[in-house]
């Protein structure tokens, strides 16, 4: 009785050994490296992952741009995977389920903008993904370049059936960071919006817009994208290098959604936006470098304003709204040991437009 006791224990008990890829140091590249994950607790699910997409914030936080990483870190918060166990108060999911965890695990959930669906803008601060303390045990939350996680059902989605899980994973950071803010800014059929940068961020953007009835044109420095735009199916390119072309375009936008994650001159984009027009800011999180002219705001009473990704109940209609409107992200399958030359592409700016890591090969690590 006592030995069958045992025995019943052990199978419940949740196997915490984790293959991951990490970086042990801000120089260092990534590379293999085993931890264990926590138990779950009552409200979690244990996740095996299938897909990691790659995003330019693990590159940042991996190479600690924003000052705060503890090493060792793994990075991905762009997760896809089957559940293989559920807490006793978990009621949302079940073992089987395809899911997905995006940019944060936790949050206070007790604040104004936790109790609106706005987590990621917690008065408490979010628990992110990765590189956060945990606040139940302070341990240090570690992505998705791993083969399992354990999270809150209140951080999990669900992958609609209709769509495919690798080219989903992009849509939990990538997918819901633009998303979001043309929905919160009220972007609708037949705006003109201009979609500035087509990396992984801008590419989603223009879907979106697309789906949302708007005219879009794609601002580029590079005349070479100009053709792969119009296959995005842009209709209209400015090269923003181009000073005829944007001073063409005074004053006839009505939202810019902005997706340059470095410094660069917000002046000449704010004057093609018309008056009223709101420039969204997803990508650039320094200082604006060179200085806003505060005229090009006031004198047309056009906005400037930013977005964080998205909340939870944001992020699971981002997921059923690309399922309804057959939107996909556009990735490249990756195995886990090609991730540092992946890295090195995405900061180059060669790739169309996400990497997405097939977890199996962690297998072979
Ligand atoms: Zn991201
Ligand atoms: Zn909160």
């Amino acid at each position: 009785m006592i030995t069958r006791l045992r025995f019943s224990c052990l199978i419940a008990s949740f196997d915490g050994n984790t293959r991951s890829y990490a970086l042990k140091s801000d120089s260092a590249d990534l590379a293999p490296w085993n931890f264990e994950r926590r138990q779950p607790r009552p409200d979690d699910v244990a996740i095996e992952i299938l897909y990691c997409g790659v995003c330019h914030s693990d590159l940042h936080v991996g190479r600690n741009d924003w000052g705060f990483t503890q090493y060792p870190i793994v990075p991905g918060h762009e997760i896809v995977g089957r559940v293989t166990q559920v807490g006793d108060d978990v009621s949302q999911y079940k073992v089987g389920d395809m899911v997905g965890v995006g940019c944060m695990v936790d949050s206070c959930r007790e604040c104004s903008a936790c109790h609106e669906g706005l987590e990621q803008y917690c008065l408490e601060g979010m628990t992110m993904t990765y590189g956060s303390p945990d606040r139940h045990d302070g341990s240090l939350t570690q992505g998705g370049y791993s083969d399992r996680i354990v999270v809150s059902e209140r951080f999990v989605v669900s992958i609609p059936d209709k769509l495919d899980p690798a080219v989903a994973a992009p849509l939990l950071c990538a997918g819901v960071t633009t998303y979001s803010p043309l929905r919160h800014y009220g972007v609708k059929s037949g705006d003109k919006v201009g979609v500035i940068g087509m990396g992984g961020l801008g590419h989603m953007g223009i879907k979106f817009a697309k789906a949302m009835g708007c005219e879009v044109t794609l601002f580029t420095r590079s005349e070479a994208k100009v053709a792969e735009a119009r296959e995005n199916g842009v209709d209209h390119v400015i090269v923003s290098s181009d000073d005829e072309q944007m001073a063409a375009a005074t004053e006839t936008f009505d939202f810019l959604l902005d997706t340059v994650p470095v410094p660069h001159d917000l002046n000449p984009y704010l004057n093609t936006l018309k008056y009223d027009g709101t420039h969204i800011l997803v990508g650039l999180v320094q200082e604006v470098d060179p200085a806003l002219q505060g005229g090009n705001l006031v004198m047309k009473r056009r906005v400037l304003a930013g977005s964080l990704i998205g909340g939870m109940p944001e992020t699971q209609e981002v997921l059923d709204y690309c399922a309804e409107h057959d939107i996909t992200c556009d990735i490249e399958m990756i195995d886990i040991q090609n991730i540092n030359e992946a890295w090195e592409r995405m900061q180059q700016g060669k790739v169309k437009y996400r990497f997405v890591i097939d977890m199996q090969s962690l297998k072979n690590a």
